[in-house]
Parts: structure tokens; sequence; C-alpha cells
């Protein structure tokens, strides 16, 4: 048992015992092979193995070492572009597909950690808190939206509403998702991952794959194996690196920063956040925060365009915490840390097909918890042949970033800055 090899977080320091999975030695044939063990490839293995399907998944690091194990926990339904976007975009049919599925990935998490008894300290209710009159005009447009879709159990919260389920004087309003909510996120993808191996998957940690043969009969190499297979999932999201150049070209990795607070205690904790529901605000570089089960505070917000760590998180995040809850002023952060995401120009997800039996999902642009979940179930489908729902996905647009990827980091960067900028001043 070892959580040595993730980074510094209050996740390592709480994730639930794992077993070592040793690296890939050998050659070795399957149904599929799934490049990475974050939510993606382990919600795409979890279906395909319910479907009968042999699956082998490939980990460069550890199950959850990626996004799944470093998030803010936060459940949160839909994209990160909404169906407004989307029926500007594609036809009625793809975007009443797309409206459909927007809600499903909560589902999915619920009847996995029901099923497979998952310890994840999973609570029900997500908040969307609006700041200024436009982002509540924007929020009521939402849920009017969401329930055309089908999606009628959100609840639109007034600023004496939303003051009862945050102490937090910023909000004029809000909309209430109790389909929404939270988990400790790599006590999921841990849970997740002994789900796999209940069902007779196969996970290698400590196997990157360094190479993917195309073709008719695909295989993907290890530095000391290589595992043949009917199909290839690619599920390194921002942490793939150049392995697929065709895909590393549409998107670009950010990082963005967590921290943790000391135990709060219960007195305290319950005057922040009295219904244990989470929060996150609709800026465009938003905020979100919620408790974790031993009543810590876990903050995330801010990017950092292209990836790089920022030297000091803390200097980051406490001040936005003090400016939602000042009564903190003293108290202590006890861990911080960084993770990426992979954003798109579109800030829609990427799915696809290379050739005919590699398939892809990546790029939810920083709301991805659900999602992926969803993901693992539409690429399952299409493997067993029932492609209509992938096929929503896949008839997204992909643009590439302007500027190539010399220039995507700082252009994409003058953009955030001038959204801000809006949402500083409201307009
Ligand atoms: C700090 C942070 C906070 C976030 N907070 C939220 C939130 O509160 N709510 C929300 O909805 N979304 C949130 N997100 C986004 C969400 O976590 C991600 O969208 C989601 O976890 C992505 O899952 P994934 O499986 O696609 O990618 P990842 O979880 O990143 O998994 C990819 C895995 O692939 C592995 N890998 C990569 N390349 C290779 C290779 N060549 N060979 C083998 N393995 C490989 C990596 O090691 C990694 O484990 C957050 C993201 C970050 C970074």
């Amino acid at each position: 048992m070892t959580n040595t090899l993730y980074p510094q977080s209050y996740y390592a320091a709480s994730a639930n015992c794992a077993p070592l999975r040793p690296a890939l030695q050998t050659e070795i044939e399957t149904d599929v092979c799934i490049i990475g063990a974050g939510y993606t490839g382990l919600s795409s293995a979890l279906f395909l193995l319910e479907s009968g399907f042999r699956v082998t998944v490939l980990e460069a690091a550890k199950v959850g070492f990626g996004a799944s194990g470093r998030n803010g926990g936060q459940i949160v339904n839909s994209y990160s572009r909404d169906i407004d976007v989307i029926e500007r975009t594609v036809g009625p049919e793809q975007a009443r597909l797309m409206g459909e599925m927007a809600f499903e990935g909560a589902r999915i998490i619920r009847e996995r950690v029901s099923k497979y008894q998952i310890q994840c300290d999973l609570k029900d209710g997500g908040v969307f808190a609006a700041l200024t009159p436009k982002q509540m005009a924007h929020l009521e447009a939402q849920k009017n939206l969401w329930e055309r879709y089908g999606h009628p159990q959100l609840e639109l919260l007034d600023q004496r509403r939303m003051r009862e389920v945050v102490a937090c004087d910023q909000y004029i309003g809000g909309v209430l998702d109790m389909s929404g909510g939270h988990i400790h996120p790599l006590n999921l993808a841990l849970g997740e991952a002994a789900a796999v191996e209940s069902l007779g998957g196969v996970i290698h940690e400590q196997s990157a794959a360094i190479k993917i043969e195309r073709g008719a009969n695909p295989a993907v190499h290890t530095a000391q194996g290589k595992v043949r297979a009917k199909f290839i999932i690619v599920a390194g999201n921002a942490y793939l690196g150049n392995l697929v150049p065709e895909l590393a070209a549409k998107s670009m990795p950010c990082g963005t920063q967590v921290v943790a607070t000391q135990p709060l205690g219960q007195a305290l904790a319950n005057t922040l956040l009295p219904q244990d529901y989470c929060v996150e605000d609709c800026n465009y570089l938003l905020d979100y925060y919620r408790l974790s089960a031993e009543k810590r505070l876990i903050f995330g917000g801010g990017v950092v365009y292209g990836a790089r760590d920022p030297a000091n998180i803390e200097t980051i995040i406490r001040p936005k915490i003090l400016k939602a809850f000042p009564q903190l002023k003293d108290v202590k952060i006890d861990y911080a840390w960084t993770g990426n995401f992979l954003l798109t120009l579109s800030r829609l997800p990427q799915v696809g097909r290379l050739g005919d039996n590699i398939y892809y999902s990546q790029g939810c642009s920083g709301h991805g918890v659900t999602y992926t979940h969803l993901a693992g179930k539409v690429l399952a489908q299409a493997l067993r042949g029932q492609a209509e729902r992938f096929d929503a996905f896949a008839g997204l647009a992909h643009y590439p970033f302007p500027g190539g990827q010399l220039l995507r980091t700082p252009l994409t960067a003058m953009g955030a800055w001038y959204y801000s900028l809006r949402d500083k001043f409201g307009f």
C-alpha cells in the first residue's frame, strides 16, 4: 500500500488504501486497451467490462494521479460551455441529444458509488452563485433551458435563500442543483479502479504508453511491454503530452490550484455552509469551494495557462477565501496543490475516432467530474456499435488555438484577462 507517488495534497493524505499495481512487463492481448486511469479511462473500463469486453488500463503514474485525483470534488452537471452555445452551433437533433445527456454524469457517479460501495464522502447539493445581476439573469435563462431538456430539479435562490445556504455576502442569488454535490475525488477514482478489478479488468500503474501502433491490428507500447488490442481508448487528457499529435494540436493543458484549510470544527463549518452544499461562482475564472468530510474548507480557483506550477499557491488562493469568508482570517492552510485540466477553444469536449479502432475523449475544460463519467458510457456504447450519442459529441468542431503551440498560451491568457475584467466590472 502506498500513496507516495501522488503529488502532495489533502486527497493523497486521506486516500483509502489501494493495492500496488505492477508495471506491465510482458506482451499481452486484450479487447480494449485504455490509456490513462482517470475518470475517463476508469468509467470507460467499467462500462466495457459490464458489457463483457476484456480490458487493460495503462496508467503512466498511479490511479487518479491526474485531475481526477486532485480536483475540487464538485459534481457539477452539464458542460463547460452550455446548451445555449451548443444550440447555436449544431443542429437540433445533436443539441437534443447533448441536452438530454447534460445531467447524466452525476447519475452515473451515484450508481457507481452505490453499486460498488465506494467510500468517497458523497454529499448531495451544488450551488451556482451569482455575483452580479447579469450573472443572475444568465442563471435564470440556464435553468429554463435545462428544464426544456428534461432537468426539472433546479431551484432558483433569491438573495435571502442564498444567504441560508452559504454565509457569503457577495452573492445576489443562485441556483441549487440537488443532483449536483461533492465527493473525495481520489477516493472515487480508487473505488472505481477496485470495481474495474472486481470485474476482471487489469490496471498497470507506472506504465506510460510511449507509442501507439496504428492500423487494423493496433498496439500500445510501454517501456517494458506491449498490449495488442482490438480497440484503444486514449484517456490521458491534460497529461497525455504529444503521444497523439493530432490531439495535442487542438487543446491546451492549464493548471488550477486548490487548498485545504485546517479542520474548521463542526460549529464554524456549519455557519459557512449549513447544508454542506458545494458552491461555484459564475465568473469566467471561477472560485469553487466545499467542506471535506472532516470539515476542512476545500477552495479552488485561478488558472495558469500552459500548466506551469505557480510558486506559492496559498498567496493566490488565500485572498479569494478571505473575500468570500472574512471570518476565516486566522485559519491555517494545511495543504495546497495544483493540477492540470485540458482547455479547448470552444470549451466543449473533444471526442472522436482515429482510424477505425482508436477512440478518444478529452478537454472538458475544467468541468469534467460528471462529463468524464458520461464519456465512459458513450465510448463503451460506441464500441458496442451504438454510436448515436458518441456521434453527437464527435460532431462538435475541434478548433486549433490561435497562435499554434508557441503563442496559444499568451493569447489565451489575454482572452481570459479580458473576460475577468468584464466579470470584475459586471458587464
Ligand atoms: C485542480 C483541478 C480542480 C478541478 N475541479 C473540478 C471540479 O470541482 N469539478 C469538475 O467537474 N471538474 C473539475 N476539474 C476537472 C476534472 O477534474 C477533469 O475534467 C477530470 O478529472 C478529467 O479526467 P480524465 O480522466 O479525462 O483526466 P485525468 O484525471 O487527468 O487522467 C488522465 C490520466 O492519464 C494518465 N496518462 C496520461 N498520459 C498517459 C500515457 N501516455 N500513458 C498512460 N497514462 C497516461 C495520467 O497519468 C492521468 O492519470 C478540476 C481539474 C483540476 C486540475
